[in-house]
């Protein structure tokens, strides 16, 4: 068992694969043949791998190595047809992934609407976005999320990160890059101080699983060296930066990561971040009631951002228990959105999906007290 645990074949790359291969006396193909099967047919089990002979993957299964696709422990249905599943790692530990069919995450003004019961309906979704953790529960303590209020337990593997947009897709039978998904590494965690396996993550996601890495957006809260190291990779999702504040003081207060590297350094970080043709950066922004909406604030925040070649996301506090934070009304949000509209900032408000069961941005805190769909 405790072998069994130490090997899982999902997370491994190609290289790796030919190592193991040749370890076992086999002929170097089935190196690709395992990759295939591990990330483009989704296999659970390595018997299910036909490709290779029975004795191989018997000896595989023998010497302690398995597929370590990750298990669903429990789905909760949105109304709006957002599906947040807890996805249970190999120790116990579980994650939140949240399937959103037909939209990004909800970009009012767009013109969509989510697809009512998609799930229950069929396939009624032409595209849909996958949002991946990348750590169970998070450091970096910013006071308006949920997940904060975890802590960190751990990094996710890489394995561990594939194998989330494994088992949902294979739980919506879906295969890219045929169906249309994206990703959004906007889950649990901050994906920047688990850089190294996330990038792993990626680099198997596009080149095994076959999503494109322009169809994936990776947030971070403002880890600043790595959004230097996520410019130099040679692929590498879009970037967004959750900003959630217009001046220093206001954004230290909102998260402490701030006074390691404060807006000066952020803004810099963006500016410099190397955009391809057409792509720009997305700045994200959490309006809590009378703390960061006032016409004021946007006003700075499009000073702020001037020259970037960017949009801003609009997200409404969406509330929990332990939050100190309200939710402007509606017409606080319009007038903000406008500020910005008149400065020339192209600017979303988000929709907030599968709020209802607790799967929207910031509420991922592996909430269980709600009925699960059968
Ligand atoms: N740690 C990364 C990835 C998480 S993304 C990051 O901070 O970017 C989650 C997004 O949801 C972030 O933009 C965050 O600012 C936002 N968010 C957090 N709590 C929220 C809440 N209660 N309501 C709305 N948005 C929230």
């Amino acid at each position: 068992m405790d072998q069994a645990i130490q090997n899982p074949l999902l997370g491994l790359q190609l290289p790796e694969l030919a190592s193991l291969v040749e370890e076992f006396g086999q002929p170097s193909y089935r190196a690709r043949q395992l990759f295939e099967a591990l990330y483009s047919q989704r296999v659970e089990s390595a018997e299910q791998i036909s490709t290779l002979p029975q004795d191989f993957r018997r000896s595989l299964t023998e010497r302690g190595f398995y597929v370590g696709l990750p298990g669903i422990e429990k789905r909760f249905v949105s109304s709006d047809g957002t599906v947040r599943y807890l996805v249970a790692c190999a120790d116990g530990q579980s994650v939140e992934t949240v399937w959103m069919p037909e939209g990004d995450g909800g970009e009012a003004g767009d013109g969509t609407e989510a697809g009512n019961q998609a799930e229950l309906a069929g396939r009624t979704w032409d595209r849909a976005t996958i949002c991946v953790s990348s750590q169970v529960g998070c450091a970096v303590d910013c006071q308006f999320c949920l997940t904060a209020l975890l802590g960190i337990k751990r990094n996710l593997t890489a394995g561990e990160i594939v194998g989330q947009v494994c088992a949902v897709l294979n739980h919506q039978k879906v295969s890219p890059p045929h169906a249309r998904v994206n990703l959004v590494f906007m889950g649990m965690g901050e994906p920047f101080l688990n850089y190294d396996n996330f990038i792993k993550a990626v680099r198997l996601l596009v080149e095994g699983v076959g999503i494109p890495e322009s169809r994936m957006t990776v947030s971070t809260a403002g880890i600043v060296p790595r959004i230097y190291d996520l410019g130099a990779e040679a692929v590498r999702p879009k970037l967004a930066i959750s900003l959630n504040a217009s001046n220093d003081t206001l954004r230290t207060r909102l998260m402490p990561i701030n006074r390691k590297w404060n807006l000066e350094k952020l803004i810099s970080a963006a500016r410099d971040f190397p955009l391809r043709n057409r792509e720009k950066l997305t700045f994200e922004y959490v309006l809590l009631d009378e703390v960061n909406d006032a016409a004021e604030n946007a006003r700075e925040l499009a000073e702020l951002i001037r020259g970037v070649r960017a949009k801003v996301n609009l997200i409404a506090l969406n509330p929990g228990t332990g939050i100190d934070f309200r939710t402007p009304a509606q017409p606080r949000v319009l007038q903000f959105q406008n500020i910005l509209m008149t400065a020339g900032v192209p600017v979303f408000v988000r929709r907030p999906r599968g709020r209802d069961i607790y799967a929207a941005c910031g509420q991922l805190k592996r909430t269980v007290e709600i009925t699960p769909a059968s």
